[in-house]
């Protein structure tokens, strides 16, 4: 059996090395390091892929969430809406631009922020929601772009883990993840669906002006060469990763579908299994891109499960360990445990399986017999 990875970026780049290769060369031959031929063709061709009037690519996923919320105007002390079971970087450019994070419960089956806790969170203050499409999967827009409509609240999608899922929606149709609020920001993370050799993220939106706005804060606020209008920050996609992204931008529907596949086979193989509980599809399949295969162990098990998988010689991710209400950086006397019990179970229930477009059938056969050997003990 090959050796099982959390993720496989070796056998990833396997399939694409002839044109990884070519491209790095001719990027060092014609010294096109930054905003290259390959950024610009690169966005272009994710604006295709997504359906969406801009996409403007930016050093990392973190950078594209600050920029989004500078882009929107966003001012010390509004409020910004998000998840409390989320990855520190959604709060953390939050409380970085001194607006204020208002953290909120997730829904239990889909991991995602619920929209009732969202209209219980709302004040005169509130400007923006941020939902986060956790571990691949949608979070339910069509309920939050319906509060925000009511409440004239900006939508920032938080698309990090979900680039290329489909969202059907009764009211918008069939439209991809990250194209449905006023704006959204990516991350090209290397373990990330669509990752590059290095940092890289992305902004996107329909909005002309917000895109223009955009450009020039990515750019030290510059519109005009050496006119510096606002305050910027400076956040490029390099060429480099710019190559790497446009190699693997036309496999990604297949890159995804590799994942759909091996989680279909996780969940039918750990079916009916003692004090495990299965990811919830909500909607059609390909409303999941299972950036994270993620598990819930009840009855205080997860811990041990971890240990005899390690013993195992498979790797796990416990995402994440500790709910954001509850981290040093942004523990607030404004927060009450009781507004949060189902981050706070999942917290000590989850724990996420080897996934990547890679896995083969024993790999996976290994796996979930360890799993279940550990529980039927
Ligand atoms: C990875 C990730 C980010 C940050 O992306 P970076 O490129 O690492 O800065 C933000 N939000 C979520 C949900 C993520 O998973």
């Amino acid at each position: 059996m090959r050796k099982i990875q959390m993720v496989d970026l070796k056998g990833q780049y396997d399939g694409i090395k002839e044109q990884v290769n070519s491209s790095f060369q001719e990027i060092i031959e014609e010294t096109s390091f930054i905003n290259g031929p390959h950024v610009h063709g690169f966005q272009k061709e994710l604006e295709e892929y997504l359906n969406v009037k801009h996409v403007i690519p930016c050093a990392n996923g973190t950078d594209a969430l600050q920029i989004a919320m500078m882009g929107l105007g966003l001012k010390p002390g509004d409020e910004v809406i998000t998840a409390d079971f989320t990855f520190a970087a959604t709060v953390e450019v939050i409380a970085l631009l001194q607006l204020t994070p208002v953290l909120v419960d997730v829904d239990p089956e889909t991991f995602n922020i619920d929209p009732q806790k969202i209209k219980d969170a709302i004040t005169p203050k509130t400007k923006a929601i941020v939902p986060v499409h956790l571990f691949g999967q949608v979070a339910n827009m069509d309920e939050i772009m319906q509060i925000a409509k009511e409440h004239d609240l900006y939508v920032i999608e938080d698309n990090a883990q979900a680039i290329g899922a489909n969202y059907h929606s009764d009211k918008m149709g069939t439209l991809k993840a990250g194209t449905m609020g006023d704006i959204a920001a990516t991350s090209f993370f290397p373990s990330k669906n669509l990752g590059c050799y290095g940092d890289g993220g992305a902004i996107f939106t329909n909005n002309d002006e917000l895109a223009h706005t955009i450009r020039g804060i990515v750019n030290h606020g510059m519109y005009e060469r050496y006119h510096h209008d606002v305050v910027g920050v400076n956040s490029r996609l390099d060429s480099f990763q710019a190559a790497v992204l446009r190699a693997k931008l036309p496999k990604l529907n297949g890159y995804n579908a590799a994942r759909r596949s091996s989680a279909a086979k996780y969940t039918s193989a750990l079916k009916n299994i003692e004090n495990l509980e299965t990811p919830v599809l909500i909607g059609e399949q390909d409303s999941h891109v299972y950036h994270q295969y993620t598990l819930k162990i009840k009855n205080g098990k997860r811990d041990g499960l971890a240990k005899h998988l390690q013993e195992k010689g498979i790797p796990f991710g416990i995402y994440y360990p500790i709910p954001l209400h509850l981290q040093k950086a942004y523990a607030d006397e404004r927060y009450n445990e009781a507004d949060f019990p189902v981050t706070n179970q999942l917290v000590k229930e989850v724990i996420s399986l080897p996934m990547h477009s890679e896995l083969d059938d024993e790999q996976i056969e290994y796996i979930t017999s360890a799993l279940i050997d550990f529980l039927k003990k």
